[in-house]
């Protein structure tokens, strides 16, 4: 019986029988078929090609942490590699607010206009602003969006700054294989990710606002320094006369630092991101740079040194996470830290003990 309260000795009891109850699992569901991994080969003959949608996914392989898809990748990189340089890099930096979408929108049609092509790239190892969300990043640049010459990928999601950087320093190789000569690496201004920005581009543009009273207040002197052009947006309205100041105390501040590497004296510029003033002069300093260090070799200098940067930047990460995902190498660590706050150990007795241990495991 299916409710036994409806036992004739209960009487006065019915209890009604429930209604049949659909499945909880959707029998109409077809589980996607993955779609197979594409070859190294087949992702770099399509990124030569040009195709977004190859390159698209050879940047999720170069983002993925999965191994098989990492390995996919670096050989995809290397087949690119030979392809690759041909671009101008531009880092652009501003803390949140400076207007950097509104300007990378303004200066990418800029740049548009000329022909070519550009890809807007993004360093945010926080990733809090769009979680990593392409929507996120294409309302924030939405002419570009729409852009049929151009191609915006967000931050690789948060992760270390170094391997964050690392995706999109790889990435940029991938761009430039499939054509991209205009490349903008975006990072928000408020952390050590401009120096990684920095280590990969040719020319660093500074986004700066007036009208904080002191205008120096707040901007690390490493940042200014790293900067070879220094720009102040919403120079518009009554802004205009503000901004105007700015740009004279940060040029008065410029003189104190030393000459750059490169021998290129820093400018500084005001201008209108959203009512687009202004814009033709950014551009035109950032020709001239290009013009002077190609013409003092300062280009090539400053790549090469970018690339043994990034050489020795991927030997030291491999290097550390090899050793800090060892299972063997972690309990070992667990015990000598815990030795070491019980002063029982002395700090660098214990690190030889784990280094000792790891190298010799290694060697074995
Ligand atoms: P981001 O956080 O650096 O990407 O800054 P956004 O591009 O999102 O801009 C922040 C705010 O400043 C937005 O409300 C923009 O409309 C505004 N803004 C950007 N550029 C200008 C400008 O040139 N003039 C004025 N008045 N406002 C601007």
């Amino acid at each position: 019986m299916e409710h036994p309260e409806n036992d004739s000795q209960y009487t006065g009891l019915t209890v009604n029988s429930g209604v049949v109850q659909p499945p909880s699992v959707n029998p109409y569901l077809v589980r996607r078929q993955r779609r197979p991994l594409p070859s190294a080969g087949e992702l770099a003959e399509g990124i030569l090609k040009g195709d977004i949608t190859t390159l698209s996914r050879a940047v999720t392989l170069v983002e993925s942490l999965h191994p098989d898809h990492q390995a996919v990748a670096q050989e995809v990189i290397e087949k690119c590699l030979p392809y690759s340089g041909n671009s101008r890099r531009i880092g652009i930096t501003g803390v949140p607010g400076a207007g950097k979408s509104t300007s990378i929108d303004v200066f990418g049609l800029h740049v548009l206009k000329d022909g070519g092509k550009l890809a807007v790239l993004a360093i945010d190892p926080s990733s809090e602003r769009t979680k990593g969300s392409i929507l996120g990043d294409k309302t924030r640049m939405e002419k570009l969006a729409v852009h049929p010459d151009a191609f915006i990928r967000p931050s690789p999601s948060a992760g270390s700054l170094g391997g964050v950087a690392r995706k999109t320093r790889e990435t940029i190789v991938l761009c430039e294989a499939a054509g991209f000569n205009n490349i903008f690496v975006e990072t928000v201004g408020v952390g050590q990710s401009e120096t990684a920005v920095h280590s990969m581009v040719d020319f660093f543009l500074l986004i700066q606002l007036a009208g904080t009273g002191d205008e120096l207040q707040g901007i690390k002197r490493g940042i200014m320094e790293m900067a070879d052009g220094i720009v102040i947006n919403k120079a518009d309205g009554d802004n205009v006369h503000r901004a105007q100041l700015a740009m004279a105390q940060f040029k008065s501040a410029l003189q104190l630092f030393p000459p750059t590497a490169s021998g290129w004296v820093p400018e500084v510029l005001t201008y209108s991101g959203y009512y687009e003033l202004g814009i033709p002069e950014v551009w035109d300093m950032i020709d001239r740079y290009f013009a002077f260090v190609k013409s003092t070799g300062y280009f090539e200098t400053k790549r090469n040194n970018q690339a043994r940067y990034w050489m020795y930047e991927t030997i030291d990460e491999k290097l550390r996470s090899r050793f800090y995902n060892d299972h063997d190498v972690r309990d070992l660590l667990e015990d000598n830290e815990r030795r070491v706050l019980e002063n029982r150990l002395s700090s660098f007795i214990a690190a030889r003990n784990v280094l000792d241990f790891y190298f010799n495991k290694e060697g074995k």
